[in-house]
């Protein structure tokens, strides 16, 4: 039987429910009872079952699709335009959304009037920053198979690409191997469109337990700094990315949130980038028609290395927690918080939380304590489901410009 919703309505169903289950559950969340079987097991069960089943469909989705997309590509040259292209736009919007939140956060000023004794500190362990030599010497992987199973998405990436580049070359000689790995293709998107059945469910119990373990309140003392986040997040999306879309890729803005938004509400309330790409990669491919050899390629790099929500949070994040300790940020600090910033979004691993430790980068880089990081921790799940909706929104607005510059059809209608 056919449901007579559509996948995008029964999630922002299930979101809207899971908002008022955790607020209720959240005066209660201490009951022994209610902590360990509603928010424990059910939520628990819910949520996280979803975000494994999906995530479960990444590497063979990834792997096989970026093969098929690569082997279909018939120059070199046009693999290498396309993936220039990609990254000069990854770069210039996490470069223009960085910008954006110092200006957002030098007119909210999220940090004035705010002082330590208001806020909960959370005790945090930073990650340390690696030598850029180290991030290109990593992406060459020395063992695909080891690649493959510790979902290495970047070394996947690379070695997925020479397989596909080395099956065009080889044409006639490996037609049986390529139609497996089509085959596989296929077969990971029926996954995908398997498990999203049960997206609503898992997206209910994710959103229930965030609220009712964090209920609402631990938001006020850092109003100022989330609300922040989110104006300059939604300026980003709405102003640059739409902007984008219509200008450059002349493709309807309108059209693009409706297509997209089943993946958006799936970044939103899982807060991983990581457990959106299955859908962002179905959604490319079936609702926008773009094809494999463009969408293989631009989905599950930008997964990986396009956080533009995350650079806003970390500018932002940065200058609340300046103002906080008192002190001054000169231009040539901003100047570092760009670089930086975009360095440590390249970084982030598409998990919850990933984008806040990556601050310790930006923090050291400045010269600003590091126990800032605390500051920001308790309501970063909140920050995170906004920050990760715009991350996984940045990669499918550049992979429809992209298309759309190589000349390729799409749904528009
Ligand atoms: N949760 C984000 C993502 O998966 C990363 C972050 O924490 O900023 O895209």
């Amino acid at each position: 039987m056919k449901s007579k919703y559509s996948l995008t309505t029964k999630i922002f169903i299930a979101l809207v429910l899971g908002i008022i289950t955790g607020l209720l559950v959240y005066p209660v969340k201490d009951n022994p009872y209610v902590s360990k079987y509603v928010i424990g097991f059910v939520f628990n069960l819910l949520g996280n079952g979803f975000i494994r089943a999906i995530r479960m469909v990444v590497v063979p989705l990834v792997f096989f699709s970026l093969i098929v997309g690569a082997a279909g590509i018939e120059d070199v040259a046009k693999l290498g335009r396309i993936g220039i292209k990609t990254l000069i736009f990854y770069l210039s919007t996490t470069a223009v959304a960085l910008i954006l939140s110092l200006i957002g956060g030098n007119i909210i000023n999220p940090g004035k009037g705010v002082s330590l004794g208001t806020v909960a500190v959370s005790n945090v362990t930073v990650g340390e920053a690696k030598p850029f030599v180290d991030i290109l010497l990593n992406m060459i992987p020395v063992n695909p198979v080891e690649a493959l199973a510790n979902g290495n998405m970047l070394q996947i990436i690379v070695f997925a690409i020479l397989v596909g580049v080395c099956l065009s070359i080889l044409g006639e000689k490996t037609l049986r191997i390529k139609k497996i790995i089509e085959e596989g293709n296929a077969l990971s998107l029926k996954l995908v469109e398997v498990v999203m059945i049960i997206a609503p469910y898992g997206v209910y119990g994710l959103i229930s337990k965030t609220f009712a373990t964090f209920g609402y309140v631990a938001i006020f003392p850092l109003f100022k700094y989330f609300i922040g986040v989110v104006i300059v997040l939604f300026i980003h999306c709405l102003i640059t990315y739409q902007g984008i879309l219509a200008i450059v890729g002349r493709y309807n803005p309108l059209k693009f949130l409706k297509r997209f938004a089943p993946t958006m509400m799936v970044g939103f309330s899982t807060a991983s980038s990581s457990a959106a790409l299955p859908s962002s990669l179905k959604c490319m491919q079936e609702n926008f028609g773009i094809s494999k050899s463009i969408s293989s390629f631009t989905i599950p790099l930008g997964n990986t290395i396009n956080m533009d929500g995350t650079a806003v949070m970390q500018g932002i994040a940065t200058i609340f927690i300046a103002q906080i300790y008192g002190i001054d940020l000169s231009m040539g600090n901003y100047i570092t918080v760009i670089l930086t910033a975009t360095l440590a979004s390249i970084g982030t691993a598409g998990v919850p939380g990933a984008g806040v430790i990556m601050l310790g980068m930006v923090l050291t880089e400045v010269g600003l304590p590091m126990e800032g990081i605390g500051l920001v921790m308790g309501i970063d799940r909140f920050v995170d489901m906004f920050r990760t909706m715009i991350n996984v929104t940045g990669d499918a607005v550049c992979t429809v410009v992209i298309a759309k510059s190589e000349g390729e059809k799409l749904n528009e209608a």
